[in-house]
């Protein structure tokens, strides 16, 4: 009785195994696909955009730093490279049409950094030793972006950048670097203050009315 249940039974643990198999074998399949997605294809795939209607008018004027992508910890970054050049690194997911307004952001961020001579020797060793100094050329780098791209009519969603740094609240101010909060003060205000030079400049000029003069 037992041997024959374990004969009428076999059958059946042996094509469960088979099934339990191929599930794994597509699993892996699977998973093999969405990680090539993922990691390289369409990030690494797409040309990298680097002209001034990719990033913002007078971008080649003003800051003129070679733009890389390549993967980095946070992002973006200011840097130089074997030559000596002044480069700006932004992460290949910022080709994303997604991703503009994140991608103007930084490299004006960036191209700041160079300016203010933060990358410089003299700038760096301040960064590395003066205490607070990490935090002051990062607030300095998103005010001159804000207020930049706020005078020429750019940046796009400047509202979404500093909501995301403010959703960031206090937990990431470490390393030396400002918090989410702080940034995204930042942001707006100094956006405002170029909003408002720009309809200085020109009264006609259109408004981002996502992102009014009001005061906070
Ligand atoms: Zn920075």
């Amino acid at each position: 009785m037992n041997t024959r249940k374990a004969n009428i039974k076999q059958p059946g643990i042996l094509a469960d195994r088979q099934t339990a198999n191929s599930r794994s074998v597509v699993r892996a399949l699977l998973q093999a696909f969405v990680i090539t997605m993922v990691t390289g294809l369409p990030a690494y795939s797409a040309p990298d955009l680097v002209s001034d209607d990719d990033l913002f008018s007078g971008f080649s004027e003003t800051c003129s730093q070679k733009i890389i992508y390549r993967p980095t910890a946070r992002v973006s970054q200011a840097e130089h490279d074997e030559n000596g050049n002044e480069v700006i690194v932004l992460d290949p997911s910022l080709k994303s049409p997604a991703e503009k307004s994140r991608r103007i952001f930084l490299a004006a961020h960036e191209c700041a950094h160079h300016l203010f001579g933060h990358t410089s020797a003299e700038g760096l060793i301040e960064r590395r030793y003066v205490v607070g100094m990490i935090a002051k050329q990062e607030l300095m780098a998103d005010c001159w972006a804000a207020e930049y791209l706020g005078r020429l009519g750019q940046g796009g969603d400047m509202a979404a950048i500093a909501e995301s740094f403010y959703r960031r609240g206090r937990l990431y101010a470490v390393n030396g670097y400002p918090s989410g909060i702080e940034r995204a003060l930042t942001v707006r205000r100094c956006w405002r203050k170029g909003l408002k030079t720009r309809r200085n400049e020109s009264p006609t000029a259109d408004e981002n009315a996502s992102f009014s003069d009001r005061s906070d």
